[in-house]
């Protein structure tokens, strides 16, 4: 299952932060996940709840920020939204690569991500939540 292992690997990176600063609660993990990665962010969410159970992460809220697809086309120079092809059997709408404009093939510009944004944390110190951002560690997905 795809959103399994990504959700996984975005724990272990933020394992890996709890373990660098033990005396930090986490509140909540952001992550930017783009139009074109096909996840399902409710699929990612409950992946998310059942890997950080009984860990330090357990608890925690995963928020998602979508990235809207951007396209370029190298034949006429349009850069924008692409063509979105409307997919009867999962009533969603799923980007094209196709040039709107010329109709020739356009490459994906934006759209891609799947990055560790913020932790929303606090501390024994400081016990207003307080944003740690962003992480240096972003897994390595495609
Ligand atoms: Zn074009």
């Amino acid at each position: 299952m795809h959103e399994f292992s990504i959700a996984a690997e975005m724990v272990d990176n933020v394992l890996e932060f709890s373990r660098a600063h033990p005396d930090v609660e986490m509140l909540s993990v952001r992550v930017q996940i783009g139009e074109l990665t096909c996840i399902e962010p409710e699929q990612l969410c409950f992946c998310y709840e059942s890997i950080t159970r009984q860990t330090p992460l357990e608890g925690s809220q995963l928020e998602i920020e979508t990235v809207k697809a951007i396209v370029r086309c190298r034949r006429c120079g349009y850069e924008g939204s692409p063509v979105y092809w409307n997919e009867a059997v999962v009533g969603v709408g799923i980007a094209t690569m196709q040039c709107p404009e010329c109709g020739s093939s356009a490459r994906p510009v934006q759209g891609h991500e799947c990055l560790l944004r913020t932790v929303q944390v606090v501390t024994r110190d400081h016990p207003e939540p307080s944003v740690a951002a962003p992480l240096p560690i972003t897994p390595g997905l495609s």
